[in-house]
């Protein structure tokens, strides 16, 4: 009786722990991998080294491939299995444990590889003489398997095991380094990157934090000017017919990856496309923080942007075509960029006050003498003439978001567009933070300076500064529109308080991905770009950031002359003798207390509180205007 009863419940646990999976058993297959290296001569050897050398049971053996670097070892297991766990351990020898951190488990249904989606990652060092495994979250089946190396360790490792059964499996699982969504990327015969002209064909996955997934053909290359010249690379990616790429609202086939190397934080970018939004910019580019995968290899933590481009939801203007030379066609849509690097490219101009600009769309290779013609003209039309031509309130919010983030790299790089039928230049995106933020040593500490950033050594291409000034430092008008601007975001929710919480959540959001970026450059202790300090961790990178923010907001309010009071205050009527002073900001509330914008002009007939500094008045706009 006592026997049965426990032969029953042995039973019902085996069966409560895996009430539908097959039996899992560890797995055998053809080995495959990358060729081997005999260390005693340097050359490619078939005999000691070997890939059977990390599935022959004994921690004394281990695989050491030719290359440095993108090699791996695995196994044919001849038909689809479900992996469920998988198992290392590192080559005996001083370096050994440490050079399997990032290793990478992919498992494929090609046998190139390039379908293939990541099993697991390892964080942490191996040890000697033993075997480390970890479960495997990812349901689909896989016909092939491998371990790739991290960078640079010739794959290096003594034993490897994998366990799971047969079977197609499904989607419902898939695995993810961290919190963040994963881009993997697999090129054709494991081609890497190596410059911004080659595009590389390659199959591009992406899996999103709702466990969906995109995988589909494009080619990947290099992108950037000063931040490729770090050996975190940025790429633009491709993929061959327009995708809908995680929640972006662009449908498009061009996407950049950010390597953000300079901005240990990993945020900047995030933090001002933030600002944007708050200073309400027309267009700010898409922008979702990810882990990268390049060929089994764990790249980093990247940002995925919207490649600024003419796109219904990017710079929403009309794309010209050859045959667009002449009359209302003529005039726009033109994308393009006031550009330090302009002569680099091919169709650029010097405009007649001596800026550099880049013409991006009409693309260089389709745009029409006419086209380029017309452009030139307009633009330094605008130059002479910008009270008329340029578009102030996105030139000033631009502005805004420049100084209030300490951009030193404001007016070394504007994107600007003009639409078609519409003489004005419109300014925008804002684009490029990694310098921001107090994190270049030529402009630190930027909340020290007296006057703006781009007037206190920050960089600017051709003769913008005289450009900038004779708008935010000369112009009465525009002094008074900008002043506007800033109080409608700051009477919309752009706070110290609301700043801070947005920091402190992307850095919450960063924590697993950082990590894992600084195993893979670990530069936390060493100056790169433009670093003024070293603050010595993630968190206090960000708490820099954090300080700065808390500064640079009351820094601003005192430049622009500008006082904050909180909607939520009072708006009680006073009795301070002083009247409203309609020439400078005010803010207007309904008698409920609600905000209801900065101008009474644009209100309809009723009651309201206007508020100027301490002073709150009570007006009533009637049908023939204010009372
Ligand atoms: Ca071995």
């Amino acid at each position: 009786m006592r026997l049965r009863e426990l032969l029953l419940s042995v039973i019902l646990l085996t069966i409560g722990f895996h009430p539908t999976a097959k039996a899992d058993s560890k797995l055998t297959g053809t080995i495959i991998g990358s060729p081997a290296i005999d260390y005693s001569t340097g050359t490619m050897s078939t005999s000691v080294n070997t890939c059977e050398m990390a599935f022959d049971g004994k921690f004394s053996t281990f695989y050491a491939s030719y290359d440095r670097s993108y090699t791996w070892v695995g196994l044919d297991l001849g038909t689809p299995h479900v992996i469920t766990r998988v198992g290392w351990s590192p080559r005996s020898s001083n370096d050994g444990p440490s050079r399997v951190i990032l290793g990478v488990f992919e498992g494929a249904n090609r046998e190139d590889f390039m379908d293939a989606l990541p099993l697991y990652i390892i964080d942490e060092r191996g040890t000697i003489g033993e075997m480390s495994f970890s479960d495997v979250d990812c349901s689909v089946g896989f016909r092939y398997v491998r371990y790739i190396g991290p960078s640079d360790v010739r794959c290096n490792i003594a034993e490897l095991e994998f366990y799971g059964h047969e079977g197609a499996g499904d989607y419902s699982r898939l695995y993810r380094p961290t919190n963040l969504p994963l881009v993997t990327i697999h090129t054709q015969n494991g081609e890497i990157p190596y410059d911004k002209e080659h595009n590389i064909e390659a199959i591009l996955t992406i899996i999103g934090t709702d466990g969906s997934i995109l995988s589909e053909p494009g080619s990947i290359r290099e992108r950037g000017n000063g931040s490729r010249t770090f050996p975190k690379r940025p790429y633009r990616i491709k993929f061959d017919k327009k995708q809908q790429v995680l929640d972006a609202p662009a449908k498009a086939k061009k996407w950049t990856l950010i390597n953000n190397y300079g901005d240990k934080t990993l945020l900047r970018n995030l933090l001002a496309f933030e600002l944007s939004r708050r200073m309400s910019m027309p267009y700010t580019p898409y922008a979702q923080s990810v882990d990268v995968l390049l060929n089994g290899e764990y790249k980093g933590n990247y940002q995925l942007c919207d490649q600024v481009e003419v796109n219904k939801k990017r710079v929403d203007i009309e794309e010209m075509t050859p045959q667009d030379n002449s009359g209302v066609a003529l005039s726009g849509g033109y994308f393009f960029e006031i550009d330090a690097y302009a002569s680099e490219g091919t169709s650029w101009f010097k405009s007649s006050q001596g800026n550099p600009v880049t013409v991006k769309s009409p693309s260089s290779d389709s745009i029409t003498t006419e086209q380029f013609s017309y452009i030139k003209n307009h633009f330094n039309t605008m130059e002479r003439q910008w009270n008329q031509y340029l578009d102030l309130n996105t030139f000033l919010r631009h502005f805004l978001v420049g100084e209030l983030s300490g951009n030193t790299d404001t007016y070394w790089s504007v994107f600007m567009y003009k639409q078609r039928q519409n003489d004005t230049i419109f300014t925008g995106p804002v684009w490029d933070f990694d310098l921001a933020f107090e994190n270049d040593k030529r402009t630190y500490p930027v909340t020290n300076k007296s006057d703006y950033v781009y007037r206190s050594g920050g960089s600017y291409t051709g003769n913008m500064k005289s450009f900038v000034d004779k708008i935010v430092i000369s112009n009465v008008p525009a002094k008074k529109r900008m002043l506007e601007i800033w109080d409608e975001a700051r009477q919309g929710g752009l706070t110290e308080e609301y700043l801070i919480a947005y920091t402190d959540s992307l850095s919450d959001m960063l924590q697993s991905s950082q990590r894992l970026n600084f195993l893979r450059w670990p530069i936390m202790n060493q100056k790169v770009h433009q670093n003024p300090t070293l603050w010595g961790s993630y968190d206090a990178e960000v708490e820099n950031v954090r300080r700065f923010i808390q500064k640079r907001i009351t820094w601003m309010d005192n430049k622009l002359g500008y006082e904050y009071i909180s909607p939520t205050d009072s708006i009680a009527e006073t009795t301070i003798p002083t009247n409203i002073n309609y020439n400078r900001p005010y803010e207007v509330f309904r008698m409920n207390g609600q905000y209801c914008g900065h101008d009474l002009n644009m209100l309809p007939r009723g009651l309201y509180i206007v508020r100027q500094g301490l002073i709150r008045r009570k007006v009533e706009i009637g049908a023939d205007g204010l009372r």
